[in-house]
C-alpha cells in the first residue's frame, strides 16, 4: 500500500495500527456470556482494553466514510470491497485482525467436509438425525412446548426443543406471534430499516483446465451489468483449486459472488413468484454476461467456461427459509449497537434458540457457537431437573443412524 500511495503513508500506518489493536479482541465460544463469573468479565475486559478508545471512534464510522480519508482510488475500493459500504468500519478492522493473527481460516472440504465431521461426531455420541422434514409448528401446551408438527404429518414429541432455523422465520411460522420479543420486535417489525442485511448473487463456473492466471481470490471488475436497474460495477471472483475434492481433477470452479441488499431480495423474489420463466431467463442473461467479463480480464478462459449454478437472494430463502435472502446476519453499522439475544423465549422454559440472527454480524462461527450456548444454558437451566444419563448415550454409540421415522425418540 505504502508503495502504492506514498502520499496516503500517515492513514495506511494508522490502518495496520489499527488491525494490529483489533487483533485483541477476544471471541466468546467458551461458554455464553452470562454464565460468565464476575472475575472472567474482568479478565475479558482486561484483555481488550486496548480496542476500547478505537472503538469508540470506529464503530461509529461507516467503511465508505473512512475510505474517503484515502487518496488512491485502488485503496478506497480496496477497503470498501469486502463488507458493503454500510457496516461499520471497526468490523474491518476486526476481520483483518483475527485473519491476520490466524484465528480465521477455511475448514477443510469447505462447509460440506465441516457438516459431515460434525454429523459424524454427533452420530458417534449416539445422536440421531433425521433431515429433510421441514418443521411447521412447535406445539404447546400449558406454556409448555411438548412436540413438533412436521409438513409431511409427521409430530415429534420433545422434553426440550433447539430452533436452529432461521429467527424470523421461527417466530412468525413456527412458534405463536406472542413470543416475539423486544429484541425481534425491534429488528424485524418496528425498525428494520436500522438493521439492514445483504445478500448475494453466487454464479458458478466450471473451467475444463487448471487454471494459472486467476489469483485466489480478486475483484472483478465488471462493464455493463445491471441488476434491479441498478449498475453492478464488480463482484468478487475466486477459485477453488486448493481443494482437490470440489472439482474433478485438471478443471477448476470458479465463483463469482455480486452483493445484493433487501431490495434486490424482492426484486428477485417478486420475479421468481410473478414469472418463472423469466426469472430463469434472468439468470441465464447474468451468466452470460459475467463469463464475458471473465473472458475478458483472463483470455486463457477463452471457450473453456460452463454455466454451473446461479443461486439468488431467493435461492436462499427457498432452501433455507432466510430473512430476505440474507446469508449473514443483520449489518453492523455505525448507528446500531452490538447487542445479543440470550437464545432464550419468555414463557417458554423448554424452548432455545440458535442461529445466527442472535449474534449479529452472524457468519458461520457464530452461528456454530450459538448452538454450543444453546445446549449450554438448557443445561444450566435444567440439569437439577433431569441428569442426563451418560451410560444410556455411550451405549447407543455405533447403534443405526435413522431409526423409524415414526418412532424419534424425544
Ligand atoms: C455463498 C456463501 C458464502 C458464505 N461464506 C461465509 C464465510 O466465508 N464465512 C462465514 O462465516 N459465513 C459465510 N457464509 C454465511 C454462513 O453460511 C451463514 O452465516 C450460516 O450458515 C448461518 O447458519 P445458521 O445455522 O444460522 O443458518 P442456516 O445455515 O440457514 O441453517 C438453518 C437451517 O434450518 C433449516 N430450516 C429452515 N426452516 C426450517 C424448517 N421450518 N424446518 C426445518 N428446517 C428448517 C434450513 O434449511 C437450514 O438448513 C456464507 C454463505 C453463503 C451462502
Amino acid at each position: 500500500m505504502l508503495r502504492l500511495s506514498p502520499e496516503d503513508a500517515p492513514r495506511i500506518e494508522e490502518f495496520i495500527r489499527l488491525v494490529r489493536i483489533y487483533r485483541d479482541t477476544v471471541i466468546i465460544t467458551d461458554k455464553p456470556f452470562e454464565q460468565y463469573s464476575l472475575w472472567e468479565k474482568a479478565q475479558l475486559i482486561y484483555a481488550m482494553r486496548h480496542i476500547g478508545k478505537a472503538h469508540r471512534t470506529y464503530a461509529k464510522m461507516s467503511i465508505a466514510q473512512y475510505a474517503e480519508q484515502f487518496r488512491h482510488p485502488l485503496i478506497r475500493k480496496f477497503l470498501q470491497a469486502y463488507f458493503p459500504v454500510h457496516y461499520n468500519v471497526s468490523s474491518l478492522f476486526f476481520v483483518f485482525g483475527i485473519f491476520t493473527d490466524g484465528n480465521a481460516d477455511l475448514p477443510a472440504d469447505g462447509s460440506r467436509g465441516m457438516v459431515e465431521r460434525m454429523v459424524s461426531r454427533y452420530q458417534s455420541l449416539g445422536g440421531v438425525l433425521q433431515t429433510g422434514w421441514e418443521a411447521e409448528r412447535v406445539n404447546i401446551v400449558n406454556h409448555k412446548a411438548v412436540s413438533v408438527t412436521f409438513r409431511n404429518g409427521q409430530t415429534v414429541e420433545a422434553d426440550y426443543i433447539i430452533l436452529a432455523c432461521d429467527l424470523h422465520h421461527t417466530i412468525t411460522r413456527l412458534l405463536p406471534v406472542g413470543y416475539m420479543d423486544k429484541y425481534m420486535y425491534e429488528r424485524f417489525i418496528a425498525h428494520p430499516e436500522k438493521y439492514p442485511t445483504y445478500s448475494s448473487v453466487n454464479l458458478y463456473f466450471a473451467v475444463n483446465h487448471r487454471t494459472t492466471t486467476i489469483p485466489e481470490a480478486r475483484i472483478l471488475d465488471l462493464t455493463g451489468l445491471h441488476i434491479n436497474d441498478k449498475p453492478i460495477p464488480y463482484a468478487f471472483l475466486k477459485h477453488f483449486n486448493y481443494e482437490p475434492s470440489f472439482a474433478p481433477a485438471d478443471t477448476t470452479l470458479l465463483q463469482v459472488l455480486i452483493t445484493q441488499y433487501a431490495d434486490d431480495f424482492q426484486y428477485w423474489q417478486q420475479l421468481r413468484t410473478d414469472n418463472y420463466q423469466n426469472y430463469r431467463t434472468e439468470k441465464g442473461v447474468l451468466a452470460q454476461a459475467v463469463a464475458e467479463c471473465l473472458t475478458r480480464t483472463f483470455p486463457e478462459l477463452q471457450d473453456c467456461l460452463t454455466v454451473l449454478d446461479v443461486c439468488t437472494p431467493a435461492t436462499n430463502s427457498r432452501f433455507c427459509n432466510a430473512y430476505q435472502g440474507a446469508y449473514m446476519s443483520f449489518s453492523l453499522t455505525p448507528y446500531n449497537k452490538k447487542v445479543t439475544h440470550d437464545g432464550r423465549l419468555r414463557g417458554l422454559r423448554n424452548v432455545y434458540l440458535a442461529g445466527q440472527w442472535l449474534q449479529a454480524p452472524g457468519g458461520l462461527p457464530n452461528a456454530a457457537v450459538t448452538g454450543k450456548f444453546a445446549v449450554q444454558r438448557l443445561l444450566h437451566d435444567h440439569t437439577m431437573e433431569r441428569p442426563i444419563d451418560r451410560t444410556s448415550l455411550k451405549k447407543q454409540a455405533g447403534t443405526p443412524a435413522i431409526p423409524d421415522k415414526k418412532k424419534l425418540p424425544d
